[in-house]
């Protein structure tokens, strides 16, 4: 279910509860003085939640916005030759570093 914003005339906090959006009341009562909180209008929050599928949702979205860093070169396997970068013959001459 979406959240709502409300927020009383008192000078509360904004409250924000969750209803059926076919059962959304205009007001509710303030915790804080006891007097109506008028809806406030608000961005949706659907995405708000903590269920499978939005931890799976936002694993999926950290890949992109922060990727695992590699620390280091991965392990060769142990007694692995270097590969020539090149096949031509005249690189092998040339002055090595
Ligand atoms: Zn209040």
């Amino acid at each position: 279910m979406p959240l709502y914003g409300f927020r009383c005339d008192q000078g509360c906090a904004a409250l924000d509860r969750s209803f059926a959006m076919s059962a959304v009341p205009d007001g509710i009562d303030c915790p804080g003085c006891g007097s109506t909180a008028k809806r406030r209008i608000t961005a949706v929050q659907i995405g708000v939640g903590d269920s499978a599928a939005m931890r799976l949702q936002d694993a999926t979205r950290s890949t992109a916005d922060a990727p695992r860093v590699v620390s280091g070169v991965p392990a060769s396997g142990g007694s692995a030759r270097r590969r020539p970068v090149s096949t031509d013959p005249r690189h092998r001459r040339l002055p090595r570093p």
